[in-house]
């Protein structure tokens, strides 16, 4: 057994407003600059709808992440021999059309035209000709299901599903997806690096780019099935999410997550064991994956997994870090949260609670099995989107959440016992109170457990405490 560190994140999509207050910081901190124009490495999306870049999940079109292939687990673009024959034109990268053309607006001439009879108008022009464009298509050009009616029917979720009936105005449904990158277990953008610029950070998981190595091939970027990665047409280097490791240093955590006015987002540290990497991600079928990710994470309580921790350095200061993983309960002890299309194999480590949806048969009190079955969002629809198609872990999942909401409604307004309702879904009532805890009233510490330094030795941050320890919004 080899026990690794992972800084993980889970994303409540019952509580996601679509705001994009996480998109901005992340934007003003990260991407802001010339050359970064068009990249949101937090982005939130529509859904239904085909995303940024468009059409991101079909890999039919992009070719990313990974395959099974007799028996064997290959990169879906190929080898390097395959690469290397097409090194000057990759076929399978995203043009910028497929983001969006960045574009800004001549503010100068606003403020200082002359007084006229009418108000001065400024029109677009692009960032990176700097002529006057017309804009066709933005990084969240389906906000609210805006053009969904054109552009949904190739949502890939819609598989096994007639799109056309929830497209029409009656069935619609929608919800928010926000996106980053998933700091995968098995990254097919480091396999597809082939200067060895993409890299895994040993001690917490977190995936770079070394701004000195890369030469710009940008396999990375079609490799990513996730579209996660960036290249940055000024300085001609790949750029991607650094799950904000400055701040997670000094024991704050993400800008995407602390800005969340949802509070839908927890940040953690999970063990996980990196011996059996390549026989999870390698599973016979893609149903099997999700099942095997989730084996692959250690209980951080049991004493195994915490000797072999120890014999492996890893620091006291992550292990309790890791026994209060918020993450760790969510998507393991819960079954809460799932990973965003596991059927890619690269083991995802953001992982996402699905959302409820208006539910009339809970309101009046039916029972919570009938209710998830009665979701305006198809329990089909968000299997497609977490767990390959298994609307059984969906199911799980959705009929907690729900019986969380029925047992404190039981004991709360009905002042009757609410032992049935959680032994209906294999809880007990302390379980279903903890959950609740952590998903309707939770505080800043317990949304973010940190380890306050991963190399208290080398850092010079050893000695600052966790994120409970600094006055932030709570
Ligand atoms: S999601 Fe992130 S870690 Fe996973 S393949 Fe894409 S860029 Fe790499
Ligand atoms: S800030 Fe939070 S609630 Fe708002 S869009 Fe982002 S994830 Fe959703």
């Amino acid at each position: 057994m080899k026990i690794k560190v992972q800084l993980s994140m889970v994303l409540n999509l019952d509580k996601c407003i679509g705001c994009h207050t996480c998109s901005i910081p992340c934007k003003n901190v990260w991407t802001n600059r010339q050359g970064a124009e068009y990249m949101w490495f937090n982005n939130v999306e529509t859904k239904p709808g085909i995303g940024y870049p468009k059409e991101w999940e079909n890999q039919a079109i992009h070719k990313g992440g990974w395959t099974r292939d007799k028996g064997e687990l290959r990169l879906k673009a190929g080898g390097r021999i395959h690469k290397a024959s097409r090194i000057f034109h990759n076929p399978d990268l995203p043009i910028i059309d497929d983001y969006y053309e960045p574009w800004d607006y001549d503010y100068e001439s606003l403020i200082s035209a002359p007084g006229k009879k009418h108000q001065p108008a400024i029109h677009p022009r692009s960032q990176l000709t700097g002529e006057p464009m017309d804009i066709t298509w933005g990084p969240n050009w389906e906000d609210d299901l805006a053009g969904v009616c054109e552009t949904g029917v190739r949502d890939s979720n819609f598989s096994g599903l007639d799109h056309a009936i929830y497209l029409s105005f009656k069935q619609v449904f929608m919800f928010y997806l926000p996106r980053l990158c998933e700091h995968c277990l098995n990254p097919a953008c480091v396999a597809s690096c082939p200067s060895g610029a993409m890299y895994k950070r040993d001690e917490d998981g977190i995936v770079l780019v070394d701004q000195e190595r890369c030469r710009g091939w940008r396999y990375c970027v079609s490799g990513c099935p996730y579209k996660k990665v960036y290249f940055n047409w000024k300085t001609g280097r790949s750029e991607k999410c650094i799950f904000c490791y400055p701040r997670l240093e000094a024991g704050l955590t993400t800008l995407c997550a602390h800005s969340c006015v949802g509070r839908i987002r927890y940040v953690g540290v999970v063990l996980y064991d990196a011996d059996r990497i390549q026989e999870a991600a390698g599973a016979t079928t893609d149903r099997e994956i999700y099942p095997s990710h989730l084996d692959l994470l250690c209980d951080p309580s049991d004493p195994e997994t915490i000797a072999a921790a120890r014999s492996q350095g890893i620091p006291e200061q992550v292990l309790a870090a890791a026994r209060r993983s918020p993450v760790y309960l969510l998507a393991k002890t819960w079954r809460l949260a799932l990973p965003l299309h596991p059927e890619f194999r690269t083991l995802p480590m953001v992982w996402y609670i699905p959302p409820l949806s208006p539910m009339e048969a809970l309101a009046e009190n039916q029972d919570i099995m009938a209710a998830v079955d009665n979701l305006r969002i198809p329990v089909r629809y968000l299997a497609n989107l977490l767990t390959a198609g298994d609307e059984a872990p969906v199911r799980l999942a959705l009929r907690r959440l729900a019986a969380v909401r029925a047992y404190m409604r039981s004991v709360r307004v009905e002042n009757k016992a609410g032992e049935a309702i959680a032994a209906s879904v294999g809880l007990d009532s302390a379980s279903i109170l903890k959950m609740y805890d952590l998903l309707a009233i939770a505080r800043l510490e317990d949304r973010f457990v940190l380890p306050t330094a991963s190399h208290p030795d080398k850092s010079p941050l050893h000695g600052i405490q966790g994120c409970g320890g600094f006055p932030e919004r709570r």
